[in-house]
């Protein structure tokens, strides 16, 4: 009876390890104030979530574009184009 009592106390002490355990490693999964902050998907630079434009492909995959990125992607957008363009009309 003992030994039963003992093999329970045991298994309780090692629940509440367990459930502690995990309720630390979530807690540390997101470091605090940092939730906000979001990584640019072309320079890997961080910044401010709400600084960055959001871009959702396929279901899932989202992708996260800063103000320079996307003045790089524009410039180089005109620059493509502006050639293509001056490419018809020399002919
Ligand atoms: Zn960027």
């Amino acid at each position: 009876m003992a030994l039963t009592i003992g093999a329970v106390i045991l298994l309780i002490g090692l629940m509440f390890l367990i459930y502690y355990g995990y309720t630390v490693g979530v807690r540390r999964s997101v470091k605090p104030g940092r939730e906000h902050l979001q990584k640019c998907s072309l320079c890997l630079q961080t910044f401010e979530r709400s600084k960055l434009i959001e871009r959702q492909v396929g279901d899932s995959k989202l992708f996260y574009f800063c103000e320079e990125c996307v003045k790089n992607l524009s410039e180089e957008f005109e620059r493509a184009t502006g050639m293509a363009e001056r490419k018809n009309n020399g002919d």
